[in-house]
């Protein structure tokens, strides 16, 4: 066949038409039939992503949920429980089928209030692993009014487009936690701060958000980067987790607590409250009078709490979980062939410096990589093949230098 005779299998056009005709075992196809065929693959891909999706979620009824979290979340039962529930919820709101009754499910964002490092973060990071769906974690404390230092509100949906490697479909079914909320409570009883920078302003702008818009997000982030191509973010369908430690409000509940007790005596008298863990009795109307403005409050709907950790749960954490930090280690250890072992004894006593020293659960890896790092060091050269860490061998490893060093990073 002469040259100019090929035509494109598909389209038809003669070769002179097209700008590319590429020669397979015996078709043509043309460049525009290339481009086309692509859309369509991408199209298909698309669709099965979200199908995928729809599967996955389906497969997960709220007690399933909360068994997937057990794996790797020790202990925090109640939020557990509240966000398996929640998360179902808005799961089915976004597979809900188009019906003409009017009745329309409202998002279930989430509130978590609890000292740091009582896993609020690795609640919101299990639930997106579960789901496999992209998660963007953005710390409070940075996002200012628009015009100010800091980043905007915006920022916040940019971090989620890259988590989602800039697929816009996964990034509106993403998660988003937003953490240290507290920190932008309205500071009312604190005269000095003439500009509200970081505080209502930005409650303002996360109301939006929060409840479902079309935001004009800059991919690459905002202010560095002026020229490029906004994207259009619908946030409709994106669950926001928000987390805080709210430093203070126990005494705006136990105040509550209190004036209750003095209403009703009966229902509420000191011998029911648990003083210890205040937290487990916080309401909505606490989260307003600590400075979170009602409209905020009314966007997070769900309210949870996190227990504070004690001795048995920070035992638990180092042991038990799914990737508990020992068994990082273990694993570490053994590809070098080395038997890692540790005696309750040790076990005991880190948990104990991370109680002494304040160290919460984070510190718990800190201390753990004081004692373990000479014998990480020197072992895979040497003949020894098993490590046993006693109680004398941590004592030995953790020297007041390193407590000091802890106490500075926690
Ligand atoms: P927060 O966000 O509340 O400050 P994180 O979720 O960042 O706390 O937790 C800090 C560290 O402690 C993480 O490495 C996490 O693995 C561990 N941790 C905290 N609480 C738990 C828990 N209940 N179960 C298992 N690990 C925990």
């Amino acid at each position: 066949m002469a040259k100019e005779e090929l035509e494109c299998s598909f389209c038809g056009r003669k070769k002179p038409e097209t700008n590319l005709l590429i020669a397979g075992l015996d078709a043509h196809i043309c460049d525009r039939c290339i481009e086309q065929a692509h859309g369509i693959v991408i199209e298909e891909s698309k669709q099965s992503d979200s199908n995928d999706l729809s599967a996955e979620l389906k497969l997960r009824k709220p007690q399933q949920i909360k068994k997937f979290l057990d794996e790797y979340i020790i202990g925090q039962d109640m939020t557990k429980k509240v966000m398996s529930v929640a998360v179902y919820n808005h799961y089915k709101r976004l597979l809900q089928p188009v019906t003409k009754d009017d009745i329309e499910i409202q998002k279930s964002n989430i509130i978590m209030v609890g000292q740091t490092g009582t896993g609020k973060t690795l609640m919101a990071k299990t639930i997106a692993k579960m789901l496999n769906v992209p998660l963007a974690i953005v710390d409070a404390t940075v996002l200012t009014e628009a015009g100010y230092v800091g980043e905007d509100v915006e920022s916040i949906l940019t971090r989620l487009l890259q988590a989602a490697d800039y697929s816009l479909e996964k990034a509106e079914k993403g998660i988003v936690f937003i953490d240290e909320i507290d920190k932008i409570a309205r500071k009312s009883d604190n005269p000095s701060i003439t500009r509200d920078v970081s505080g209502e302003g930005v409650q303002q702008a996360l109301l939006k958000l929060l409840e479902g818009t079309v935001v004009n997000v800059p991919p690459k982030g905002g202010r560095k980067h002026p020229d490029q191509k906004f994207i259009e973010v619908n946030t409709e369908n994106i669950l926001f987790i928000a987390g805080g430690a709210f430093d203070g409000i126990d005494r705006v509940i136990s105040k509550r607590l209190n004036m209750q007790a003095v209403g009703y005596s009966a229902s509420m008298s000191d011998d029911v409250v648990d003083q210890d863990n205040l937290l487990q009795y916080i309401i909505p109307k606490d989260l307003k009078d600590f400075g979170l403005i009602p409209e905020i409050i009314g966007r997070l709907p769900v309210l949870t709490y996190m227990d504070p950790l004690d001795a048995d749960t920070l035992r638990a954490i180092l042991t038990e979980p799914k990737n508990a930090i020992i068994k990082q280690y273990k694993k570490l250890f053994s590809m070098d062939n080395i038997e890692f072992t540790i005696t309750d004894g040790a076990l005991d006593f880190i948990v104990g410096k991370a109680i002494e020293y304040k160290l919460g659960a984070r510190g718990l890896r800190a201390l753990c990589e004081e004692i373990l790092t000479d014998a990480m060091f020197d072992l895979p050269s040497g003949d020894e093949k098993k490590l046993n860490v006693t109680k004398m061998y941590a004592e030995e490893k953790l020297t007041k230098t390193t407590i000091k060093k802890l106490k500075a990073v926690s």
